[in-house]
């Protein structure tokens, strides 16, 4: 309670980045200040219940953080989900809509083993778009999703229910 109330007060909220009109959630605060850092990879990984698990996977490019974060925690491995033609071997991927056109992301194919089981992490969940897509990928993999971890949701945009099929959802301050 004081901890997430320090957490917080410490996420800074932008004007207008990265276009008029939006309320960016910038955490780099957070990231900056040791004991914030701990307590907020401790939160994302006790919210979820989980102990063990084979793989993270995190997503470009926030969520690498948070996701390496939690997998060292949690003494798994780390998968990075990412835009399309950023990874170097051979990949799967999958489009998914965004307010205006199209985003791509992917994965490894040899990332996720079938019936591996797997914990998704990103650092905000707001439409839901991001997360439902690598959902998408992990599922494709064989992985066996456990559910999903977010710093922070914007539960009025409604992201979770296109996001909580494979696995519960979780998150650790709500907006
Ligand atoms: P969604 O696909 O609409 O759920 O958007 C989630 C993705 O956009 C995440 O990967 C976030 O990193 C990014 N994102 C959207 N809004 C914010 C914000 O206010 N702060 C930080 N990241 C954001």
């Amino acid at each position: 309670p004081d901890t997430l109330d320090s957490i917080r007060r410490t996420i800074r909220d932008v004007p207008d980045f990265p276009k008029p009109g939006i309320l960016f959630k910038d955490i780099t605060p957070v990231l900056a200040n040791p004991a914030l850092l701990a307590q907020t990879i401790d939160g994302m990984i006790e919210a979820t219940g989980i102990t063990k698990v084979d793989k993270v996977v995190g997503i470009d490019a926030r969520g690498f953080i948070f996701g390496a974060l939690i997998a060292a925690r949690l003494g798994a491995g780390f998968i990075p989900v990412r835009k399309k033609g950023k990874l170097p071997w051979q990949t799967r991927g999958v489009d998914y809509a965004l307010e205006y056109g199209t985003n791509s992301v992917e994965m490894h194919l040899d990332a996720i083993t079938p019936g591996e089981t797997v914990l998704l992490a990103d650092d905000l969940l707001a439409t839901g778009g991001t997360a439902a897509a690598a959902l998408h990928l992990i599922g494709q993999a064989g992985g066996r999703v456990l559910g999903s971890t977010f710093f922070i949701e914007l539960a009025f945009l409604g992201g979770r229910e296109k996001v909580s099929g494979p696995g519960p959802v979780h998150s650790l301050i709500t907006y």
